[in-house]
């Protein structure tokens, strides 16, 4: 995800924009200003709805930003670099430059973005509740009310347990702390990922057949499924990349130490290897040029804001 509009950088970590997030915002907006906020605080002007509305999904991006400066933050605390935080029309990915060194990082991490949305949803609700107190006109409390739902609502669904949401990876990493083996806690979490994914697609669906609603939603499934099987695809990737046997070609892999000891990353394989059969096929080309497995995105944070949009 590479953003389209670069905002700057807080913390050192650069925000940016994919265009994507325009459509959405703009859409939001438009169904806060024409339907939401009507019913919820009638009497009000056209103009004065657009700009509450307006206020509203500018609050929710910082929000997001927010819930990724949470992750990235702590990421950074424990020695996790942050290439940087892009908004989308599904919501935000903080980068991460590689995967947490612990089970107990890689929880904290995944937890630190949905406390920040819970401790904004309930600072925009409390702020909400006094400003009703203190006579704020109904709009302003209206709208502040909401920005507080979608934040807890925000929350909630990310701590759904299936990758690739933040509540996925809390459980890829309990089930990692149990295991001892990474990637098997990542291809169980990510099948989390991917039932959840086919059951959001099939309420979309369903939202779609009775009322011809639900492209979102089916959408957001679809992004969930996808997700969830490219995390399992790399997961197995590295896997079998532990369970390759010592290297059969020379200049390949792992040199053999003077103690005769196997270094890592094959640790467990056999070594010396066994004498080869046949001369065998060669080493695959992606294997010579030193990309094998294929590199790629694997520590992207995803978020979801079952709301709107994703
Ligand atoms: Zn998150």
């Amino acid at each position: 995800m590479r953003p389209s509009l670069r905002l700057g950088a807080i913390l050192g970590i650069p925000i940016g924009l994919h265009w994507s997030i325009a459509i959405i915002a703009g859409l939001f907006t438009v169904t806060l200003a024409g339907t939401v906020l009507p019913a919820v605080a009638p009497g009000y002007l056209g103009a004065a709805y657009l700009v509450a509305a307006a206020a509203v999904a500018a609050a929710l991006l910082a929000s997001i930003i927010a819930h990724e400066l949470g992750h990235s933050v702590v990421a950074k605390n424990n020695n996790v670099g942050v290439e940087g935080i892009t908004l989308f029309a599904l919501g935000g990915v903080a980068k991460l430059e590689r995967e947490p060194d612990t089970p107990g990082a890689a929880a904290r991490i995944a937890l630190a973005g949905p406390a920040v949305s819970v401790a904004i949803g309930v600072a925009a609700l409390v702020a909400s509740a006094f400003a009703g107190a203190v006579g704020t006109p109904a709009l302003a409390v209206a709208a502040l009310s909401w920005l507080g739902i979608i934040n807890l609502v925000m929350a909630v669904f990310n701590m759904v347990p299936a990758l690739p949401l933040d509540g996925g990876r809390v459980l890829q990493a309990l089930m990692w702390r149990r295991s001892g083996d990474r990637n098997r806690a990542t291809i169980s979490a990510a099948s989390v990922g991917r039932y959840l994914g086919w059951a959001i697609v099939a309420f979309g669906l369903w939202q779609f057949l009775e009322n011809g609603s639900g492209l979102w939603t089916m959408v957001i499934g679809w992004f969930i499924l996808t997700s969830a099987k490219a995390e399992a695809m790399r997961a197995r990737f590295q896997l079998r990349r532990q369970q390759w046997p010592a290297p059969r070609w020379p200049g390949y892999g792992p040199t053999e130490p003077a103690s005769g000891q196997p270094t890592d990353p094959w640790s467990s394989a056999q070594w010396p290897p066994p004498p080869l059969q046949s001369p065998g096929p060669p080493p695959p080309a992606q294997w010579q040029s030193g990309q094998w497995p294929p590199a790629g995105p694997t520590t992207d944070v995803i978020d979801v804001d079952g709301h709107r949009v994703r």
